[in-house]
């Protein structure tokens, strides 16, 4: 059985550990590789080929640095099958869903493309007489990125191509779940032209990310996954002096108005609570319905759709199924487990997934579809993150009362509101406290030039990923007060300089 190793100066290097993890197809249970977890003094060795590259890659024009990831966004393309196929294999989405998250971290390598435009600073001419003054956007050093299961490329792209396109070098450490398809991207770099040590992979667990943290060489990480270990991250980052961004959990919920047209909610409502089989940040697990109304309409035709839905292997079949399975074992006994409280907190089950089995794929992690009615704040399956194919309906009576429940919840990644009044949807966007909200949108993910990011716990850390904070981020600010040529001097000035 293959072992993965570490991507260290271009090259793929094994590890000497000697710890191991297993990685699986979750479709049928069976173990496809190992992954190696890194020793503290493997994590060392790639921090120090990212701080010896930095030294040239730094110098390098910006102009240079995007014709490489011109030539690294055009290989993305040729190998966009195969990538989207590593994917599915070890992730367990359906392939559709697999090209949609590599297309969406292609899009920040476009937007990484126009580094020559984005790095150029400010300039202000006369400032003062015969002074100017401008800011330099310059690169940090060797950054590091640590990225979650549940979007094995696009995550890491969100973070390393602006990173890098910025001038700073970087040292990724993915998801032990699903780690062959980064593995892969890497080697598309070296082929785009990216010198040797400029992107590194680091495989393992707290072991490596610990150094991380703690080596003085790192300037930045940038961490995605969930909200304790974000906390983590960000705190013990933070006091070893690096600038940290740390995205965490969610819980998002989707207001359906008594307005709101049924057929266009269950639409988005299907895809956004079952696709991927839950396994989104953005995924929608709570429709909050107002009006009973509101409620028993989008619950009648949840249950029909659901009857129709098609579980199964991610690459499977003549036709491809809706959702695949969960990610491990492990977690599809969590999601099966949060069912269970649910039913002991009272709330109405359903429709029941816990039995799911797919045939021909019965050691496979699946958990079917499950819906839940008369959900309410205080059950797990409410103030938790499932991160699984579970829907909750909450019932309110009014508008306001779901403005009120969101606000209240711990997490603010993402939100949505469907209705036909332009008046409650502005009213929404203005007075909910989330970071993402759609209106009849059901996932409202950022462009790559937007910033993707959410409020309360679901992050930590001032700056969002990607777009104008991404830059931001991965970018030091110098401003360069000039005067030319130089004056005749004769008085010394105690004062604080102002310009006459
Ligand atoms: P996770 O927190 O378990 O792992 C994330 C990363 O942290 C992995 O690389 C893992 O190896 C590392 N890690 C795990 N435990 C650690 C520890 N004790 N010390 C140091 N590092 C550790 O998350 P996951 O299960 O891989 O991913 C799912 C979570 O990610 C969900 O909570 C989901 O909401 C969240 N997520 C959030 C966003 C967002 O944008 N807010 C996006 C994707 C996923």
């Amino acid at each position: 059985m293959n072992t993965l190793g570490n991507f260290i100066n271009g090259k793929h290097i094994p590890s000497k550990s000697g710890r191991l993890s297993p990685v699986y197809n979750p479709a049928t249970g069976e173990q496809s590789i190992h992954v190696s977890l890194s020793t503290a003094d493997e994590t060392r060795q790639a921090i120090a080929t990212a701080h010896e590259a930095f030294a040239t890659w730094k110098a390098v024009t910006p102009l240079r640095r995007a014709q490489i990831l011109f030539r690294f966004k055009s290989l993305l393309e040729s190998n966009f099958d195969l990538l989207a196929e590593l994917i599915s294999l070890e992730h367990g989405k359906v392939l559709s869903d697999a090209k949609g998250e590599l297309t969406r971290g292609m899009e920040v390598v476009e937007f990484a493309c126009g580094i020559p435009h984005l790095q150029k600073g400010e300039f202000s001419a006369n400032v003062g007489t015969g002074v100017d003054s401008y800011s330099l956007m310059q690169p940090l050093g060797v950054c590091a990125g640590i990225s979650p299961f549940n979007f094995p490329v696009m995550v890491p792209m969100w973070m390393f191509p602006i990173a890098i396109a910025c001038g700073n070098t970087f040292v990724m450490k993915p998801s032990e779940k699903d780690p062959s398809v980064i593995m892969k991207v890497a080697e598309l770099l070296t082929e785009a032209g990216l010198p040797d040590g400029v992107f590194n992979i680091v495989n393992g667990d707290k072991e490596a990310v610990d150094v991380l943290l703690t080596d003085a060489r790192v300037q930045a990480v940038s961490f995605v996954g969930s909200t304790p270990i974000a906390e983590y991250i960000y705190a013990t980052g933070s006091q070893h002096g690096k600038r940290v961004q740390a995205l965490g959990g969610a819980k998002n919920h989707m207001v359906v108005m008594p307005d709101a047209e049924t057929e266009q909610v269950v639409s988005a409502l299907m895809g956004a609570a079952y696709g991927s089989a839950g396994e989104r940040c953005m995924a929608i697990s709570v429709a909050v319905c107002v009006g009973d109304e509101a409620a028993e309409k989008l619950i009648t035709e949840i249950k029909k759709e659901v009857s129709n839905m098609l579980v199964g292997p991610g690459t499977g079949g003549d036709q491809e199924p809706h959702m695949g399975p969960l990610i491990s074992q492990v977690h599809a006994e969590k999601v099966k487990h949060y069912i269970d409280t649910g039913v002991q907190d009272g709330a109405s089950l359903l429709i029941d997934g816990r039995d799911f089995k797919v045939a021909g794929h019965e050691r496979g992690y699946f958990v079917g579809p499950t819906l839940f009615d008369n959900v309410k704040p205080g059950m797990r399956i409410y103030d938790e993150e499932i991160f699984g194919p579970v829907l909750s309906v909450v019932r309110v009576s009014s508008y306001q009362e779901a403005v009120d429940l969101i606000n209240a919840h711990e997490y603010g990644n993402g939100t949505a509101i469907f209705t036909g009044s332009g008046e409650s949807a502005r009213h929404f966007c203005e007075q909910i406290q989330v970071g993402m909200v759609g209106v009849n949108v059901p996932i409202p993910v950022p462009m790559a030039f937007h910033s993707f990011g959410g409020w309360k716990r679901s992050v930590f850390g001032p700056l969002n990923m990607h777009g104008n904070d991404g830059v931001r981020f991965f970018t030091r600010m110098k401003t360069v007060t000039a005067r030319w040529p130089k004056s005749d001097v004769t008085t010394h000035s105690f004062s604080m300089p102002t310009m006459k």
